[in-house]
C-alpha cells in the first residue's frame, strides 16, 4: 500500500527545526521488539502505530518521529512473554525516566501537541506516568498532550461485528488484529503458518509456575483463523478515523 507524503522530524536541518515545527503537531510511535508468534515479525508493535503516525502526520501537516524500537517487559498474559527468543525489553523504572528525558528534551522546541501512540500493551501505564511527571514538574508547558494505544480507539460495536469470540485486548495478541493489519500494511512479513489459541489467558491475572501451554499456541494468544487484508484496512481506517475525531475534540478544548 502505498501512503501519502508525511514529513519526518528528523529528516529537517537544526537551522529549519525551530520555524518547522512552531505551532504544530508532533507525532511519537512507541513500539516494541517482541516474539508475535511464528508467522509475524518481531516488530509488529513498532510497525502499526508507525503506519498510524505517518498517515496521522499526512492528514493534520505535523511531523512523525522515528519509532521508539524498544519497549516495557512482555509478559506471558499479554505477550507471551520471555519464554520466546527475540524478546527485548526495559524494565518500567528505566523506561519511564528514559521516556520522561526524551519527551523533555523534545518540549525545548515549540511545537504545539504531541500525539503518542502506543503499540505494545504494557507500554501503556510508563507512557501515561512519564507524562504525568512531565506536567507535575511543568516540562509540558501549555502544550496539549494526546497519548493511547492504538486499540483503546476500537468501537465495541466494531469488535462485535468482526471480532468473534474477543479474547480481551492483553491477548490479542499475533492474533487476528494484528495480523489483519499486517496482511494489509507488510504483507510481505507475514509467514503462513497462523496458528489458533483455543484458550486466551484472562485479563489481570498472574500466575507461577506459568503453565506454558495454556499460555499460547507458539506465541500467539488467541485467534489468528479469519484474518485478512481486508479486514486489517477496515480496521487501519476505523482507527484513522476515531484518531481524528479523538484529536479535533481535544482542539475543541482547548
Ligand atoms: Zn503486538
Ligand atoms: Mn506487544
Amino acid at each position: 500500500m502505498e501512503f501519502v507524503a508525511a514529513k519526518a522530524l528528523a529528516e529537517l536541518t537544526s537551522a529549519e527545526i525551530e520555524r518547522a515545527v512552531a505551532g504544530k503537531t508532533l507525532i511519537w510511535p512507541i513500539g516494541g521488539i517482541e516474539q508475535h508468534g511464528p508467522h509475524l515479525p518481531l516488530n509488529v508493535d513498532s510497525l502499526i502505530p508507525e503506519a498510524l503516525s505517518h498517515r496521522l502526520a499526512a492528514m493534520i501537516d505535523g511531523f512523525y518521529l522515528p519509532v521508539q524500537p524498544f519497549s516495557a517487559r512482555s509478559l506471558p498474559q499479554s505477550g507471551g512473554g520471555l519464554l520466546f527468543p527475540g524478546t527485548i525489553y526495559i524494565d518500567g523504572a528505566t523506561f519511564t525516566r528514559y521516556l520522561q528525558r526524551t519527551l523533555a528534551g523534545l518540549c525545548r522546541l515549540p511545537f504545539k501537541r504531541l500525539v503518542i501512540i502506543n503499540g505494545h500493551y504494557e507500554n501503556e501505564a510508563f507512557i501515561f506516568e512519564a507524562i504525568d511527571e512531565l506536567n507535575g514538574n511543568g516540562a509540558l508547558g501549555d502544550r496539549a498532550v494526546t497519548a493511547f494505544s492504538w486499540w483503546s480507539l476500537v468501537p465495541d460495536a466494531w469488535i462485535a461485528a468482526n471480532l468473534p469470540e474477543f479474547p480481551g485486548w492483553h491477548a490479542e495478541h499475533a492474533g487476528i488484529t494484528e495480523t489483519s493489519l499486517m496482511l494489509y500494511l507488510h504483507p510481505d512479513l507475514v509467514r503462513s503458518e497462523r496458528p489458533d489459541h483455543p484458550s486466551p489467558p484472562m485479563a489481570g491475572i498472574y500466575r507461577l509456575p506459568l503453565d506454558r501451554a495454556s499460555a499460547s499456541t507458539q506465541g500467539v494468544l488467541s485467534r489468528t483463523t479469519g484474518s485478512s487484508a481486508t479486514l486489517g484496512k477496515q480496521l487501519f481506517n476505523l482507527v484513522m478515523d476515531q484518531m481524528m475525531t479523538l484529536l479535533e475534540h481535544r482542539q475543541n478544548d482547548e
